[in-house]
């Protein structure tokens, strides 16, 4: 475009736990920067104290780091990426935004895993916004230099480039630090920790969602603590801690529960990355921060979650533990059990408890699994003999085994096998006697806590359970973007059709607390979700 500056970005990145050396945005293009005038920040754009916004084409074609593949994206992924952003921006996650999403005509052909065969797809452009894309590989590339080149000694001018970096990004994206830490290593030490911060926070915030990145190498980390390049990510429909939303993650490395831990790896590569800017044994000590900052953070957006908004209790913690355990008993759909708990109401004198935490379970038992779907969910994905070898070799030759495969794979397995098998013992009617009684039991605990809330206020009981009902319904969102729903609209999009694209937008940027939906799309995305969208396979 005219007086723009295209580039391409080139970085590293540690890729399943490994140091996958030289990578570089194969597929995205800047067209520049755009400078928005003080005080002209668009309230719907990101805090950004820099003023400047990197706008990029993702999926325009090749770059210089495209290596063996095109630099291209097709339709489905385009619209992935387009409508997540913009559905988790809505959803007050910080991210990476999306402007608009083109088709072209030109077709390529990619994997076999979306269709069963090969196919050729339509290539799209999706046009991507942020204050910058710089991310933890970004600052990995020095270790290219050093252990691909074999170069020691003499820096060669890394050292000057990677102090540069860190001034660029200090003093555009975090110039508080810079007014505060006139000390050059202070000032190091203090934006590395605004990193780590802001990293367990964005963690905290995708596991109350119940998102799942998909992808988390070094190189989608961003520098700003935003969620970065939305591939195979998934929002969970059936609550399960082991949910793996990329199907070429074998071992589980990124599932929903490995996110906290995974991310405080990452953040561990980029303090070495970082070094001998950032002192180790500083570096150190702020590490040991992250978890109490997700878990700080964690807590306090379940609270709201949960509607306790008057008091902390130490017991807090064991309730919400109590509450996903039960929703993983009974297979219960995370958004929707969220979003209904706000109907649980406050005890009252008088009430009739039997018959409040009956029609509570009823409630809450309309989000639970069938057991043809909890069958399907705990089928092994590993051949029986197969596992029942692996268990013997395990026993035979542990060195072996630890070789061949991971234990956890092995538990996980093991663990489903134990749960079909019950099931396979069980009718529709004694699984959901089964499922109401687990409900009954954390109702009735729950209920007590609520009352709790109550102790000591001067508001009315009303007054609570309003302002509660309004924490709760802003805070547990209504419809979260499934990976059915995208793809409904990538099926329609692909046959021409862009209109439940559009919808799904519109709805992602209406209030999460809106009790119903003005916008009227193919279908009720509110509901539980259809039996097929438990097939559907995302690498
Ligand atoms: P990702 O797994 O999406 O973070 O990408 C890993 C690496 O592959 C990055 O260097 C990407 O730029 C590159 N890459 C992904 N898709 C393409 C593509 N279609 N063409 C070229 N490079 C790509
Ligand atoms: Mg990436
Ligand atoms: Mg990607």
């Amino acid at each position: 475009m005219p007086g723009s500056e295209p580039a391409a970005h080139c970085y590293c990145g540690h890729q399943f736990g490994q140091f996958a050396g030289q990578l570089g945005d194969g597929a995205a293009c800047y067209l520049g920067e755009v400078k928005v005038p003080p005080g002209q920040n668009p309230d719907l754009l990101l805090e950004n104290p820099s003023g400047r916004w990197e706008i990029q084409v993702k999926g325009a074609g090749l770059t210089p780091y495209s290596r063996q593949a095109d630099g291209r994206k097709v339709l489905r992924s385009s619209i992935r990426e387009f409508l997540c952003s913009e559905a988790m921006f809505f959803l007050g996650v910080p991210t990476t935004r999306a402007g608009s999403v083109v088709t072209s005509d030109s077709m390529v052909l990619r994997d076999i895993y979306y269709s069963g065969r090969p196919r050729h797809e339509r290539c799209s452009v999706v046009l991507r916004i942020a204050p910058t894309f710089l991310r933890f590989g970004s600052f990995e590339i020095f270790k290219q230099a050093d252990e691909f080149t074999g170069r020691q000694g003499p820096s060669y001018g890394r050292d000057e480039i990677r102090g540069q970096m860190m001034d660029y990004v200090i003093e555009m994206f975090y110039p508080e630090i810079l007014k505060n830490f006139p000390d050059r290593v202070e000032r190091n030490v203090a934006f590395f920790r605004e990193v780590v911060h802001r990293t367990a926070r964005l963690v905290a915030q995708w596991q109350c969602v119940g998102f799942c990145h998909g992808v988390l190498n070094t190189d989608n980390m961003s520098i700003l603590g935003l969620t970065l390049d939305y591939g195979p990510y998934g929002f969970m429909d059936r609550f399960d801690p082991d949910f793996i939303c990329n199907a070429s993650d074998n071992s589980g490395r990124y599932s929903y529960q490995a996110q906290p831990a995974v991310c405080r790896w990452n953040i561990v590569k980029l303090a070495e990355a970082l070094a001998p800017e950032l002192p180790p044994e500083r570096a150190k000590g702020i590490i040991d921060e992250y978890m109490d900052v997700y878990n700080r953070f964690y807590l306090e957006n379940m609270r709201r979650k949960l509607g306790l908004i008057k008091k902390e209790e130490p017991e807090d913690e064991m309730l919400i533990t109590e509450l996903l355990q039960t929703m993983h008993n009974t297979g219960a759909d995370f958004t929707n059990t969220f979003r209904s708990l706000s109907q649980i109401s406050c005890p009252t004198e008088g009430e009739n408890e039997v018959d409040v935490v009956r029609q509570a379970t009823q409630l809450l038992l309309e989000q639970c699994a069938s057991l043809e779907e909890l069958k399907a969910a705990n089928k092994p994905t590993m051949d029986p003999r197969e596992l029942a070898m692996l268990l013997s070799l395990a026993q035979t030759n542990p060195a072996l085994f630890q070789m061949i495969s991971d234990r956890a794979t092995i538990a996980r397995q093991l663990d489903k096998l134990s749960k079909l098998k019950d099931l396979m013992e069980s009718s529709e009617e004694q699984l959901k006697v089964k499922q109401g009684e687990d409900w009954t039991v954390w109702i009735t605990r729950y209920r007590k806590r609520l009352g709790r809330e109550l102790e000591g206020q001067s508001d009315t009981v009303t007054a609570v359970q309003d302002e509660r009902v309004k924490v709760m319904n802003s805070t547990n969102p209504r419809v979260v973007l499934r990976n059915y729903i995208a793809q409904n609209a990538i099926e329609a999009a692909e046959n021409g059709d862009f209109s439940e694209v559009r919808k799904i937008l519109e709805e992602a940027e209406e209030e999460p607390t809106a009790s119903t939906s003005t916008v009227r799309s193919a279908l009720p995305y509110d509901s539980k979700p259809p039996a097929w969208a438990q097939q559907i396979c995302v690498t």
